[in-house]
């Protein structure tokens, strides 16, 4: 019996991509070995997040980097170091921006739920541009003058999410809030791989990028990270970082934290209760290293292609026509037609109360199809998995009473 068994829970086959609410993906071994080598042993926080700080910026060509536990705690804490710089009775301040620049200038069509991770740094969201493509009625995006004007002496930074493709290219808002001395916070979380993706809004002037450690590079569920500029990482260190005692007691001057420059270091900040443990801290550095030396880059691409061809052909024994493999080759998709969106909802259903539960993605599920993410399944889950799906093809139509109609279509959402 597993440690979920014991509590009578039954740990689900998860083809709905890396979802916080299924707790991501299984993780490789060389992490869970290394996280449980990590929770054996006790270390000081701020020194191993400034060694992560340096491996961060080598990875991405920012000055500098920090270790958050998701990318919405890095979006909070990016929003307060906006805020506060490193001025310690702002950080003591904190939710509680009276008389600071908390303004953040966003587009419009980039609102999304997570940007309330800015707004709880105390950060006050200032719409600007037009959804003309998201609604069909135009073909103009935000335009760098949009940007600017929107700039006062109460911004505090410009956000951006990143799109596929980028909408409007990244360096346009960089350009703009850059002739205006206001830094942007670039939303990465979902943006790896590829592995460009590392460098790529930091070359193109972002200020703090924020990317998830528990999706697509495969670290902890409960890891992410920032890189950027070095200022701006400092003061996301003084937001964060527990510093109960005189720090100068116990750690050595790390670059991190500029004591020197500081008149005493902040009780604790906004972003104390996010805080994130050794052993995730240790898990995402060694899925981070695995992710840029790109060991098995090439090789988890052909094992991806083999799943879901083995996954497709176990499905279409007896249902040919009924899917396709979709997605681009890092991350496929095998998309199954149920003809239409009841027939998708019941076998939905039928797969999430299975045994084992098998959830799939509902993204295209307005369209009468299921889709399967190949990448957050594992090899021995294929089988299991292809069967489940089998049986609820052969199950289409044969709809258990009042099961119909209570799990609403949802539209597919932009990427
Ligand atoms: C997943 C996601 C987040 C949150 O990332 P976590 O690492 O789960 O905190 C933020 N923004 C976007 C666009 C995301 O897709």
């Amino acid at each position: 019996m597993g440690v979920y068994e014991d509590l009578g829970i039954t740990p689900l086959i998860n083809a709905a991509g890396f979802k916080t609410r299924l707790g991501g993906a299984a993780l490789p071994a060389d992490v869970i070995d290394a996280m449980s080598a990590a929770a054996g042993a006790t270390v000081d926080i701020a020194v191993l997040q400034a060694r992560a700080s340096e491996i961060i910026a080598r990875a991405t060509g920012a000055e500098a980097g920090y270790v958050t536990c998701g990318a919405a705690a890095a979006l909070t804490l990016a929003a307060a170091a906006c805020i506060t710089r490193l001025d310690v009775k702002k950080i003591d301040a904190l939710p509680d921006t009276h008389g600071m620049p908390n303004e953040i200038i966003i587009y419009r069509a980039h609102r999304n739920s997570y940007d309330h991770a800015l707004r709880a740094a105390g950060g006050k969201l200032i719409e600007v541009g037009l959804n003309d493509r998201g609604v069909g009625a135009g073909v103009r995006s935000l335009e760098a003058w949009e940007v600017e004007a929107a700039i006062t002496d109460r911004t505090a930074a410009v956000a951006y999410v990143v799109t596929t493709p980028e909408d409007p290219p990244l360096s346009i808002v960089t350009e703009a809030a850059h002739r205006r001395a206001v830094p942007v916070i670039v939303d990465a979380a979902a943006q790896l791989p590829p592995r460009e993706n590392l460098r790529r809004f930091i070359a193109q002037g972002a200020d703090l990028v924020a990317f998830s450690g528990g999706k697509g590079l495969r670290g902890p569920q409960a890891s992410g990270f920032l890189c950027g500029r070095k200022e701006l990482v400092q003061s996301v260190a003084l937001n964060h970082l527990d510093f109960d005692i005189d720090l100068k007691l116990t750690t050595p001057p790390l670059d991190l934290i500029p004591v020197d420059r500081l008149p005493g270091l902040p009780h604790h900040g906004i972003g104390r209760g996010f805080k994130v443990g050794k052993e995730e801290i240790i898990g995402f550095l060694v899925a981070l290293k695995k992710f840029v030396e790109g060991a098995d880059g090439a090789d988890e691409t052909k094992r991806f292609r083999r799943l879901a061809e083995g996954i497709a052909r176990d499905v279409s024994r007896g249902h040919t026509g009924d899917l396709e493999i979709a997605g681009p080759p890092e991350a496929p998709e095998i998309h199954v037609d149920f003809q239409d969106a009841e027939s998708a909802a019941s076998a939905y259903r039928l797969l999430a109360q299975g045994n084992p539960p098998v959830i799939v993605s509902e993204e295209l599920l307005t369209q009468g199809k299921l889709v399967i993410f190949v990448a957050t399944v594992r090899e021995d889950q294929a089988q299991p998995l292809a069967a489940a799906v089998g049986r609820a093809l052969s199950a289409r139509g044969s709809r258990a009473p009042g099961e119909e109609g209570d799990l609403r279509p949802v539209r597919k959402s932009t990427p």
